[in-house]
């Protein structure tokens, strides 16, 4: 009993010191990781006007922002400039004008090539999410730019992984651009919208139309998409195969309008 009051207020002591130290600890990490200099997962260096943005704005100026026309339909890069601030003129390219795939609209935003490669590589194998964050962030503002007329999507859905690869990789790329997209467009983001129901050989190994016959019958649509304007998120497109084996099994279930929002786009097939 003497001991009671005698230990009690040396526990609170003990616990009030142990959370004070928790406290300082997390200050400590806070300050530490604001004292740090945030590298450009561009070029490496640091710098101090980096913000909020993992690329500093250096590399911001010189790689981001192309001036490139590209087709309304599938994103590849036409011959001639974008216009700047006249609006955004419509073309197609004359794959697209002949032969028009299953989804009605790409925005890329820029070519899949050195150095901005580097960032869909970092996302993909490294687990470099701020990286997703800003692939979000800059197809929302794209969007914006190309929003005369077209209206937002009711729903944007990530190209989904097969389920062997999300569990290697512990999240899927495109959802986490998704996200954020979705956020900033305020509108819905769903991740479960397309399944992919056929465990695909890695399409890296084979040609445009073994690409084609690879994913044709690879994705379900889980839910019902009638009339929906449906957007699809992936972070790179290469030859279009997977998204338009996606958009044709979104029209086949009755979806309106597919819209596919990539981060780069590889030039050429
Ligand atoms: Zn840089
Ligand atoms: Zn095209």
């Amino acid at each position: 009993m003497a001991n009671a009051p005698a230990n009690a207020p040396g526990l609170r002591a003990r616990n009030a010191g142990a959370r004070r130290a928790s406290a300082l600890a997390a200050l400590a990490r806070r300050l530490a990781a604001a004292a740090l200099p945030r590298t450009c997962l561009l070029c490496g260096l640091s710098c101090g006007t980096m913000s909020q943005s993992p690329i500093c704005r250096i590399c911001d100026a010189a790689y981001w922002n192309e001036p490139r026309l590209r087709c309304e339909v599938c994103a590849l890069p036409l011959a001639g400039l974008r216009r700047r601030g006249g609006g955004i003129a419509r073309f197609r390219c004359a794959a697209c004008n002949g032969t028009p795939p299953p989804f009605d609209a790409t925005l890329a935003l820029a070519d899949y090539r050195p150095p901005l490669n580097r960032l869909a590589l970092g996302l993909k194998f490294r687990a470099r999410l701020a990286v997703a964050h800003e692939f979000g962030a800059r197809l929302a503002r794209l969007a914006g730019d190309h929003a005369c007329g077209a209206a937002p999507p009711d729903v944007l859905a990530p190209m989904p992984l097969a389920h062997a690869r999300l569990v290697g990789r512990g999240y899927n790329q495109a959802w986490e651009i998704a996200r954020p997209l979705a956020r900033a467009l305020g509108v819905a983001a769903d991740a479960a919208l397309m399944r992919r129901v056929a465990d695909t050989a890695p399409q890296s190994r084979l040609d445009r139309d073994a690409r084609r016959r690879n994913v044709a019958t690879a994705f379900r649509v889980t839910r019902p998409v009638s009339g929906l304007h449906v957007g699809l998120v992936d972070d790179v497109m290469t030859s279009g195969a997977t998204l338009e084996a996606a958009a044709r099994a979104l029209k086949a279930a009755g979806a309106r309008y597919v819209t596919n929002f990539v981060a780069l786009r590889t030039p050429q097939d």
